[in-house]
């Protein structure tokens, strides 16, 4: 009896199925390497110069647009979510600490008569320097800091101004009893717009508006609300230490 050949059992089975495993393998090696599939290359390959887009099209690729629209949709909400929140939780912070600062001067009964406008700042373009930026020289003292750092009133006063101003942008003035006039610039916001403050509350925030280049205080001291005077000096005279 001669050995029975098997006619489709494994053997067979196995030569069949060679040539197109080689063929498979091939085929996505290479479109593994360009990046693209079969029905794309040959929709390109229809379609011509018509079609632009190499990638995968059909329902495959609608479907992946429309889950890669979904995630960016839901990513771009979770971000502008986490960002209210922070804003939320930092004004609450904030809200707390001004509450903290008022409670502990009220107990020592001992509030200042001056403070400075920012607490932590560099210095940077002071009074009567010459800049391109400034279309005479520069009519007050920049302190360097933090968008969001709290801008404080030198001193007791009533608010006369808070609103956008040009190259100022946001901007506080402050009349305070002696008539001198103090200005807070370029704030990214206002906490106070108008009424009487005392020295030291919280006003507004550092900022970037109007003509700047960077975050920063613009800080100005005009005399009975009339032309500036050296912002450095008077700070000195009211005892302060900028
Ligand atoms: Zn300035």
């Amino acid at each position: 009896m001669p050995p029975r050949r098997p006619t489709r059992g494994r053997h067979r089975r196995q030569k069949s199925s060679a040539a197109p495993a080689c063929f498979t393998a091939a085929t996505i090696a290479a479109f593994t390497v360009s990046g693209l599939n079969v029905p794309s290359a040959i929709g390109a390959a229809r379609d011509g110069a018509a079609r632009t887009d190499p990638i995968a099209h059909g329902p495959q690729r609608e479907n992946a647009l429309a889950a890669a629209q979904l995630r960016n949709r839901v990513a771009a909400q979770s971000a502008v979510r986490i960002s209210r929140l922070r804003t939320a939780q930092q004004e609450a912070l904030s809200a707390a600490q001004e509450a903290a600062r008022r409670a502990k001067l009220a107990a020592e009964n001992t509030r200042p008569q001056w403070v400075l406008p920012v607490e932590h700042y560099r210095l940077t373009a002071g009074f009567g320097d010459v800049s391109g930026l400034w279309s005479h020289t520069h009519t007050g003292q920049d302190f360097a800091a933090p968008s969001g750092t709290p801008v404080r009133a030198v001193g007791d006063g009533t608010i006369i101004f808070a609103s956008y101003d040009g190259a100022y942008g946001n901007k506080i003035a402050i009349q305070h009893p002696d008539g001198t006039v103090t200005w807070y610039a370029h704030l990214s916001a206002f906490l106070r717009t108008d009424g009487k403050v005392q020295a030291g509350d919280l006003i507004g925030r550092v900022g970037s508006t109007g003509n700047v280049t960077g975050p920063h205080l613009h800080f100005e001291v005009r005399p009975d609300n009339q032309g500036p005077i050296e912002p450095m000096a008077w700070l000195r005279a009211h005892e302060l230490k900028p």
